[in-house]
């Protein structure tokens, strides 16, 4: 677990300030909540037009970024990515998320959870969706927050035994660049998952002891 932790990125706050999204945390509380909410008596917030408009107005490229079941435009190519992300490799049935957001970085990540937060939408976030345990299924609707496009390699330390990894690396990515510095990456779950699935699973397998 503990080599695991270590060649998988840290979601810390990032180092440059973000830009302001339109609708602050506060605002958002304050007002903007209102006009949503989801079916009467659910604790979940819907997805409405403004909540999608100001999640696009924070992304850098929404049109690559951000899929919508009701998007009036390229409803087709919505809803393939929806099905796409809808499920993971376990028996559990599918879920039916509204809305995927694929992030490209930390920043992204962190201006898609708190627009979520504030307006009660449930996320359910996702790396490689190989998981057995039905993890990555959006069983409440709500966003997907993809991670599949995070897949760079940022960093190795030889001194420290420390490689840097955006969380969809995955294994056999990782171990044909370690090779060619004489190394590898011996966590093996029988998945070439992405890094970040790994540590959230706790995966491990024959190569190696949690
Ligand atoms: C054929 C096969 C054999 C397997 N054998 C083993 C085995 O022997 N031992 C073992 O331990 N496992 C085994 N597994 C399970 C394997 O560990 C998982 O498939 C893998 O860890 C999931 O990685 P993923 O990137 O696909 O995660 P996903 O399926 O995308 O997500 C899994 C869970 O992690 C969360 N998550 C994913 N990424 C992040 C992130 N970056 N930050 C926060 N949360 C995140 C998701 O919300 C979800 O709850 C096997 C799987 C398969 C398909």
């Amino acid at each position: 677990m503990h080599r695991i932790r270590q060649v998988v990125q840290h979601f810390s706050a990032p180092a440059v300030p973000l830009p302001r999204s339109p609708l602050s945390c506060e605002e958002v509380s304050a007002g903007a909540v209102k006009e949503v909410g989801g079916a009467k008596g659910s604790k979940y917030g819907a997805i409405t037009p403004s909540f999608v408009a100001s999640l696009k107005a924070t992304l850098p490229s929404p049109a690559e970024q951000l899929f919508w079941r009701h998007a009036p435009e390229d409803k087709e190519v919505a809803l393939e990515e929806l099905e796409m992300v809808s499920m993971d490799r376990s028996h559990h049935s599918a879920g039916a998320p509204e809305l995927v957001v694929y992030a490209s970085c930390t920043e992204d990540i962190a201006r898609v959870l708190p627009l979520c937060s504030a307006h009660r939408v449930p996320v359910t976030t996702r790396t490689t969706g190989t998981g057995l345990e039905g993890g990555s299924i959006p069983s409440h609707g709500g966003v997907v927050l993809s991670l599949f496009r995070m897949n760079k390699i940022l960093d190795f330390n030889e001194e420290e035994l420390m490689v840097t990894v955006q969380p969809a690396v995955r294994k056999s990515t990782l171990n044909k660049w370690l090779a060619k510095k004489g190394f590898f990456f011996p966590v093996d779950p029988g998945s070439d998952a992405g890094l970040g699935g790994y540590t959230s699973t706790g995966a491990s397998g024959t190569l190696s002891v949690k």
